[in-house]
């Protein structure tokens, strides 16, 4: 015999049609990438930035459905209705991630159509379009009082089963100011040929510009009557928005993205994951494409014994120093796992490297009450040893591997050093492979080091064992450094260096490689 329970019918999902804007990840909506962080089951193509997909939940199911490129097959339209439907009828919420404005040329109606037809709620969230961004970001705006007054947004790749074109070319042609084209670069040659053929002056200027609002962005400019072959000769490609009218002369006066001195820079940033960040957001800021490579991933260590032992005798030490931003994040999850505060370092001076550790130790409420001239253990060494350090007990958290000079000078000057490792340095899982090619290829400008062990790690990564390998390797490649203990590592293994801030810090560090740029060398190719 069975029991039937009674089931109550699942409740439904709801499914979110987000625009993800034009490819830069800033230009997403606050609702949309609210909705991304609390999504269970994705939906995206290729137009969407990756990076976007980094908002949602690792636990999301992730679905690429591209009608072009990188998935297992292509999905059609209908497909991807269904996809929706099936997985909002399980009771998920989904995010359509659509390129752009999912309601310009996007489709997004004819799958939220079929949301309606089975029943299921959803909501439609506006991106920007590709149109104005690709037209901002190329320094031309879209309408201006004293150009034109009104705007067009045409697909130049109509539905290919309909017979006529539900486009009117001879009104648009004149009837408005700026036309811009989505999808318009396999058909230019017929949609430039209607436009002069319906009146508009063939010298009316035009712009294309292809992966707006990206690192790989490209803008070409010409007339009606050129504009097919300055494209062909420039190999532009899709994806690319096609700008018609008098206001793509304001480019010369307006254009700022493509301007930035690292625009179109390929560089490398060598750190581990937790402090990739700053420097990566400050040469981003200044148009430069970074590629993260990990070369150390930063562990808590096995052991805590001297670190603790040392918590429970604290008042015993006269200083506490810290070497590193990894130390202070290490040093405070211990101090917090054995139940303490920032209150229990009340007794000993505490001294820093360098700005940015000085400021992450603020972060716990604790002012540095020494930081040296130059930003190094050998800086740090000297400051304190004119502090008169002799008989004091000094405590320096740190990694379990790391350079012998600061304690060892500060015990010839008298003290008594306690290291307590509080986190440790593991290389991570190889991309070393992927990384050779760029750099063979030369489609890589720049590797950028701040530290010594990242040098040693890195080549490590690449299996550069000897002095010529790294120097094969590193042929078509510019290296930056964060000061001279990093560049005098990467001279040992036979490589040159190209910058070296004079002030040992991440925003000298890309000021003197934005001074590099600025006088030198155009990129790498692609
Ligand atoms: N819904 C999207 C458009 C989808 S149609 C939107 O609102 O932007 C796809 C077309 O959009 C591409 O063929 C191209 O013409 C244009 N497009 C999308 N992203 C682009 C980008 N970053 N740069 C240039 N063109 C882009």
């Amino acid at each position: 015999m069975t029991t039937t329970a009674t089931a109550s019918p699942p409740t439904l999902g709801k499914v979110y049609l987000v625009g993800a804007g034009p490819g830069d990840p800033g230009l997403i909506t606050l609702r949309g990438k609210y909705l991304l962080e609390h999504a269970e089951v994705v939906v995206y193509d290729y137009l969407a930035n990756p990076k976007l997909l980094s908002y949602v939940p690792k636990t999301a199911e992730f679905i690429y459905a591209g009608k072009k490129g990188g998935g297992l097959h292509a999905f059609t339209q209908k497909d991807i209705n269904r996809l929706l439907v099936k997985h909002a009828q399980r009771g998920k919420t989904v995010v359509r991630l659509k390129g752009g404005d999912p309601f310009i040329f996007g489709r997004g109606a004819e799958e939220i159509q079929e949301l309606v037809a089975e029943g299921i709620d959803f909501e439609v969230v506006p991106g920007v379009t590709s149109a104005t961004a690709a037209a901002t970001y190329a320094g031309i705006p879209i309408t201006h009082r004293e150009y034109t007054a009104s705007v067009a947004f045409v697909t130049g790749h109509e539905d290919p089963a309909k017979k006529m074109s539900n486009i009117s070319w001879e009104k648009l042609a004149t009837g408005a100011g700026t036309i811009v084209i989505y999808m318009g670069i396999k058909t230019l040659p017929s949609i430039t040929r209607k436009l002069i053929d319906h009146g508009r002056s063939p010298d009316t200027p035009v712009a294309v510009v292809r992966w707006a609002s990206t690192p790989q962005q490209r803008s070409v400019v010409g007339t009606l009557e050129t504009i097919c072959e300055v494209v062909q000769q420039a190999d532009i490609k899709p994806p690319a928005l096609v700008i018609i009218g008098e206001v793509v002369k304001l480019r010369s006066t307006i254009d700022w993205f493509e301007k930035r001195p690292l625009f179109g820079k390929r560089i490398v940033v060598t750190r581990t994951r937790d402090q990739a960040s700053d420097l990566v957001a400050k040469l981003e800021e200044h148009g430069a494409e970074c590629l993260e490579y990990a070369t150390i991933q930063i562990e808590p260590v096995e052991d805590y014994r001297i670190f603790d032992a040392a918590m429970a005798t604290i008042a015993e030490y006269q200083w506490i120093l810290f070497t590193s931003i990894n130390a202070v994040s290490y040093f405070f999850q211990r101090l917090f796992h054995l139940g303490l505060d920032s209150r229990h370092l009340a007794g000993p001076k505490i001294a820093v490297v360098g700005r940015a550790t000085a400021e992450k130790l603020l972060q716990y409420g604790l002012k540095a009450d020494l930081i040296p001239e130059q930003f190094t253990g050998e800086g740090l060494a000297k400051a304190l040893v004119q502090t008169r350090v002799e008989g004091s007990r000094i405590l320096l958290p740190r990694a379990m591997q790391a350079a012998e000079l600061l304690p060892e000078t500060l015990t010839d000057a008298g003290a008594t050093v306690t290291v307590a490792p509080v986190y440790r340095n593991v290389p991570p899982p190889g991309l070393g492979d992927e990384l050779r090619r760029h750099l063979l290829s030369g489609t890589i400008d720049m590797v950028t080091f701040t530290s010594s062990s990242t040098v040693a790690n890195f080549l490590a990564m690449l299996k550069a064992d000897s002095k010529d390998e790294a120097h094969a390797l590193f042929s078509k490649v510019q290296i930056a450094t964060i000061g001279p203990v990093t560049t005098a590592t990467v001279l040992e293994h036979g490589l040159s260096v190209a910058v070296q801030p004079e002030k040992y810090t991440i925003a000298d560090m890309v000021q003197s490689i934005v001074a590099l740029y600025r006088t030198s060398a155009p990129s790498a190719n692609r």
